[in-house]
């Protein structure tokens, strides 16, 4: 089998991701590799699409207990025998799994670094045919690398110890060149093929949010994200306690997870969230390593975190099966002075660098600039846009407002005051603080003291806070920084450039994001996508696994797009590949059948074409759904209003047509029937025929409902 039917067959897609058949061939080819990949761009596929085309057993090192599971999980759901040993295995598991190895049961098997040096597994490997070993998190072998694992360095001399030597490869999601050389020299790698797919995630919205109450934006942000998974991460045990015991009083199903918490509570409440029992997870930053979960629809940071490596990677937990997913940071000035104090009370020592990245993600939230192309930038990579178009800023009105005298007050007020103190005093003399510490130093004589009284003290530290990001004030110092002028000051004082500020105004409307071929919006069915997303979590149950790895919501959104009835339509929805089809295909199947047949739906045969740029609409008739919820089920206008997630007045509006189309629909029980005699004495009497004039005539319980019921008999009497 080539790569490409591997790929179709086991895990049910057409395509690859960039990066990934690349790398698969240079695999095949035998070479030694590193793929750089961020997470979430499918890295174990390329390492689990050799291992099915290769003759021998490959094994994978990876350090994270918990994601071998997962991993483990979704490989044998697809049909692919895979197994793993590490210390959560009790002796008889482990024995057991031992015996299968050896009479050759497995394609794949995971195993914990520490496991890899016992004689007994070494003796296994050699016994084995081993075709290749793909070492996970592989900047767990740099002391440079954030993860440091004293074992990883073992790992090349085990390797040099075995009979014959498989193909080498490795994966991380992070590595400076210093990590990078570290890896080939420490694995030993054999002049491997290096790839870096990059680090943006096309699919990830970016946005940052300085809401005046976060409370109030969050309850916001949660309405407009109903049923869907979501992470809320907060600096402190107190945040998590406090976030989550409110929107559990506002009826969330919501999880916590921190430190503080016990290991067996920490371990329910991760698999109630990875299990989809529970839809919200808040949590610090110890929840996430090792979590797999794919269908994370959002990610907020409650609290500004403290370096943009951390905010990257746990942003990076939304949207790992491709799907349109938003990381939302909110931002406001209490945020910098914690992450301080958290550094100052962290451990002994000159805490320079953590200074620097605490700066640099400050400047993340105050920049003007495309989110994106900033964090980019960051770890070094040059993006090919300056605008993504998919981030709060790019997707932002911009309010100019012009600041060069604000400016210029500011940066004289600084150099009065010798460059010599930080943004709270400068602020304080602009202001005109009567403040002993002003008096005491002689500011209250200075020119420019109380030259900026209008503004609030936290107005005038913003501008400052502007022109430090801007390039025109620098900040010295880290415990208490002092502001100095930076070479751009003397533009604005000696020169006459002009100094704005373009404020932010994020458009509603998030923009779809669907040039790609690999991330589709669906204009999907949500009443059918609903149904099967809860005979998925019946199907994951039964299977006890997470319902993401029975189908990814792109898969069950596509299936109420193109509502496919057969096995070979099923084939071609994203995800699907022959093995999950053998096993899940019937039931999920019949359902879609009963439903199109129920709510008479022509599926759409043309998967291929609509697949490609435009997406035609599914055909379903929604006034005919409507029609038979009330005329066959005997559901109200309410009840319908609320199974279809639509308004009333739409709902009432698709019945008037069907009635109006002279469908038989009885409507009398909805309508105020005794004003009958008075609706129509007020037509007659109102020549404009204008409902707003009609019902201006009636009393208030007469409703726009009725008095179009009324017109349209009225019509069709007239036209008998
Ligand atoms: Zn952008």
């Amino acid at each position: 089998m080539t790569s490409i039917e591997v790929l179709k067959k086991y895990f049910g897609y057409d395509n690859f991701r960039a990066g990934q058949a690349e790398i698969i061939s240079h695999i095949l080819e035998k070479e030694d590799c590193l793929g750089i990949m961020p997470t979430g761009a499918g890295k174990s596929i390329c390492y689990q699409i050799p291992a099915m085309i290769f003759d021998g057993v490959t094994v994978v090192i990876s350090p994270l207990i918990s994601l071998m599971k997962d991993q483990v999980d979704s490989l044998i759901q697809v049909g692919i025998p895979a197994t793993y040993i590490n210390s959560s295995l009790t002796e008889v598991d482990y024995s057991q799994t031992i015996q299968n190895i050896y009479h050759g049961m497995y394609k794949i098997i995971y195993v914990a670094p520490e496991r890899f040096f016992s004689d007994t597994f070494i003796n296994m490997l050699n016994f084995l045919d081993i075709s290749m070993i793909a070492i996970d998190e592989a900047h767990c072998v740099s002391q440079w690398g954030h993860d440091f694992r004293p074992s990883y360095c073992e790992i090349s001399k085990v390797i040099s110890s075995l009979n014959k030597r498989p193909v080498i490869v490795s994966f991380t999601a992070t590595a400076t060149q210093v990590v990078k050389d570290d890896i080939i020299k420490l694995l030993d790698l054999h002049n491997p093929f290096v790839l870096t797919t990059g680090f943006d995630r096309e699919n990830l919205y970016f946005s940052v949010q300085t809401p005046e109450s976060k409370k109030e934006f969050l309850l916001k942000f949660l309405e407009d994200h109903k049923n869907m998974s979501g992470i809320i991460y907060c600096s402190t045990r107190k945040t998590v306690d406090e976030v989550y015991e409110r929107l559990y009083n506002y009826g969330y199903k919501v999880s916590k997870y921190h430190a503080g918490m016990g290991e067996k509570n920490r371990t329910t409440s991760q698999n109630d969230f990875v299990y989809d029992r529970t839809e919200i997870m808040i949590a610090t930053n110890a929840f996430g390593m090792g979590i797999d979960k794919s269908n994370v629809r959002y990610v907020i940071h409650y609290n500004m975190p403290s370096d943009l490596e951390s905010y990257y990677q746990e942003a990076g937990r939304a949207g790992r099966d491709g799907d349109k997913a938003e990381c939302v940071l909110l931002f406001s000035r209490a945020d910098v002075v914690t992450s301080k104090f958290l550094i100052e009370h962290s451990f002994e020592g000159n805490h320079t660098n953590e200074y620097q990245k605490l700066n640099d993600i400050v400047d993340y939230c105050n920049t003007s600039k495309c989110l994106r192309s900033y964090i980019l930038e960051y770890f070094g990579e040059k993006p090919k846009f300056d605008n993504c178009k998919f981030c709060s800023n790019c997707n932002s009105e911009i309010e100019i407002t012009d600041i060069t005298i604000d400016s210029k007050k500011i940066l004289s007020c600084i150099k009065r005051m010798h460059e010599r103190f930080g943004a709270g005093l400068v602020a304080d003399v602009l202001k005109g603080s009567k403040s002993a510490k002003v008096k005491s130093l002689g500011f209250d004589s200075l020119s420019t003291y109380g030259i900026m009284s209008e503004y609030t003290r936290d107005t005038i530290r913003d501008l400052i806070s502007f022109l430090v990001a801007e390039g025109y004030i620098k900040s010295i110092g880290n415990k208490y920084p002092i502001l100095t002028l930076d070479s751009k000051a003397n533009d604005i004082l000696f020169s006459d450039t002009q100094v704005v500020i373009k404020k932010k105004i994020e458009r509603i409307l998030r923009p779809e994001r669907n040039s790609k071929d690999d991330f589709e919006s669906l204009p999907f069915d949500n009443k059918l996508f609903d149904i099967l997303r809860e005979l998925r979590m019946e199907v994951a149950k039964q299977n006890n696994v997470p319902p993401f790895i029975i189908f990814a919501d792109v898969s069950l959104k596509q299936m109420s797009t193109y509502y496919p009835t057969d096995v070979d339509s099923m084939l071609k929805i994203s995800g699907v590949g022959t093995f999950k089809l053998e096993k899940y295909g019937d039931i999920f199947i019949d359902v879609i059948r009963n439903y199109t047949q129920e709510h008479d739906i022509k599926r759409l045969d043309t998967l291929e074409n609509s697949k490609s740029k435009s997406i035609a609409t599914p055909k379903v008739d929604t006034k005919q759904v409507s029609y038979e919820l009330y005329t066959k089920d005997g559901k109200t206008i309410k009840e319908i209003t609320k199974i279809r997630g639509l308004t009333e007045r739409t709902i009432e509006q698709h019945l008037l047509d069907c009635y109006e189309n002279g469908m038989d629909i009885n409507l009398e029980n909805e309508i105020n029937t005794q004003f009958e005699n008075d609706i129509y004495d007020a037509i007659r009497k109102c020549s404009s025929g204008k409902l707003r004039e009609i019902k201006d005539l009636l009393i208030d319980d007469v409703s726009y409902f009725d008095i179009k019921y009324y017109l349209i008999k009225m019509k069709l009497t007239l036209s008998l």
